[in-house]
């Protein structure tokens, strides 16, 4: 049984009453959750902008009820284009620096897992792709860490086990098989203590390939996609149609996944946190489809919802980042952050009409063997954005997003000092970011290089 202590349901009658974003003082939500079971569901490349209370046309059920009781934000952007270093990120509030998709992060680094687990939280870990597994520890601090493939059916298959020498047939699992796992896991374990749940999705990502009974056949004249191409519009109805299907997928195995912690008494006292490690081109930008290459926001911007028992929904349009959620948590939960990047958000919770806590935030791209000088950066404003070393090596470009808010009109400069503004902020944090290092490189042979090459995690 999942803890429900006398003081989570206290907590919960006096939640009850207070009303969403009316707090009396500066720390009413601080500390408020002491000892309530936290939910993290990470969905890999899920653009904000393609779920229903986002705005899109399709709604995605689950996750707009969602929306309608808890935090919703709506300017979240990852700090890195690529699942390893993205994830590292939301799990230790610090940049990416030295982490690629393929590295090892390092065991010095602190992960949230090992912050609770030291203050008496159950840490139980379910990811779903290959990029997750335990050789690149980010299992730090979790007391269960499943990324057991054998017997999925996959996306991706492995012809020769060589992606890292993985003992398994398959790259990844659906939502349906992850989310079969972590009921059918709970459900066995007998938990007195409180839980920390952390369910990794991987379907929205490439190959774009839904069950049937999610998208319209009659929609779709393809269903594989070149990472450069210039599609027809019958190829991006398809590609629409079928990435949308993968996260109408995800979106049912989340309403099972909630059902059965509702049905585990884990569900009212439960802090859930939805988020996404980065979003997917979509040959929106440069003709290329996947997202480990680019800073657009088609990439950077991420949906993030926030359900706090007993507190209504609202909207928060401040800038904010991934590296945030860590520090939030912990300080709902009354855990004090050190050593963390980011920042805690309850004041923007709390308030109705908060101060920024960000004037930018930053992404880049950290894929397998991109070396520094070849990496993009964005450095983002809520107005403005500069891409540094864009696609190409010495291609940077400014954009002004109040007139330009899909990143279409590329700059040279912008008028009056806007331009400058942007690169000095790009220098200042370069300058202090350059001082850290999260993760080593693990050692390739040519067989894994090789699979690296042709599942496109290596150029
Ligand atoms: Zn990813």
């Amino acid at each position: 049984m999942w803890r429900y202590s006398l003081s989570c349901l206290l907590g919960m009658i006096f939640l009850a009453f207070v009303p969403a974003g009316c707090a009396k003082d500066e720390s009413t939500l601080s500390a408020r959750y002491k000892d309530y079971n936290i939910v993290l569901v990470s969905i890999d490349t899920l653009r904000a902008d393609h779920l229903g209370c986002y705005g899109y046309l399709k709604p995605t059920p689950t996750i707009d009820a969602l929306a309608n009781t808890s935090f919703l934000f709506e300017s979240m952007f990852t700090t890195s284009s690529t699942t390893l270093p993205a994830h590292a990120s939301l799990m230790t509030s610090l940049y990416p620096k030295d982490c690629r998709n393929g590295y090892r992060v390092r065991d010095s680094v602190t992960t949230v897992a090992e912050v609770l687990g030291k203050n008496g939280y159950l840490c139980l870990g379910f990811v779903s792709a290959l990029p997750l597994d335990e050789r690149f520890n980010l299992d730090q601090g979790f007391d269960y860490y499943d990324a057991d493939f054998s017997g999925s059916r996959g996306s991706i298959h492995l012809k020769d086990n060589t992606w890292f020498a993985h003992k398994f047939q398959v790259f990844d699992r659906n939502a349906e098989e992850t989310t079969n796992k972590v009921l059918a896991t709970l459900k066995k374990r007998t938990i007195s203590q409180p839980c920390f749940l952390w369910v990794h999705y991987y379907d929205p990502h490439l190959p774009y390939l839904p069950p049937s009974t999610f998208y319209d056949p009659t929609k779709v004249t393809r269903n594989s996609f070149p990472y450069y191409f210039n599609p027809t519009p019958s190829d991006l109805q398809s590609l629409h149609e079928l990435y949308d299907g993968e996260i109408q997928f995800v979106d049912q195995q989340l309403k099972k996944l909630i059902d059965g912690l509702k049905e585990l008494d884990a569900f009212t006292n439960t802090i859930v946190v939805i988020v996404a490690d980065h979003g997917e081109n979509l040959y929106e930008h440069d003709g290329y489809l996947d997202h480990s290459q680019v800073v657009y926001d088609t990439v950077m911007r991420i949906p993030c919802l926030l359900h706090l028992p007993g507190l209504r929904a609202k909207r928060i349009g401040e800038l904010v980042s991934i590296i945030d959620i860590m520090p939030t948590v912990l300080d709902l939960v009354g855990i004090a952050s050190s050593g963390v990047e980011g920042r805690s958000l309850i004041t923007l919770l709390e308030k109705e009409k908060p101060d920024p806590l960000r004037t930018y935030v930053t992404c880049e791209t950290n894929d397998f063997g991109v070396k520094e000088e070849e990496q993009a950066i964005a450095v983002r404003t809520k107005l403005m954005k500069y891409i540094y070393n864009n696609w190409n090596v010495g291609k940077n470009l400014f954009y002004a997003l109040a007139e330009d808010p899909h990143e279409k009109n590329p700059r040279s400069a912008l008028p009056g000092s806007r331009a400058q503004e942007l690169t000095s902020l790009f220098d200042t944090w370069r300058k202090r970011y350059k001082s850290g290092n999260i993760a080593t490189p693990l050692a390739l042979d040519r067989e894994t290089q090789e699979a690296l090459k042709s599942l496109g995690y290596l150029q």
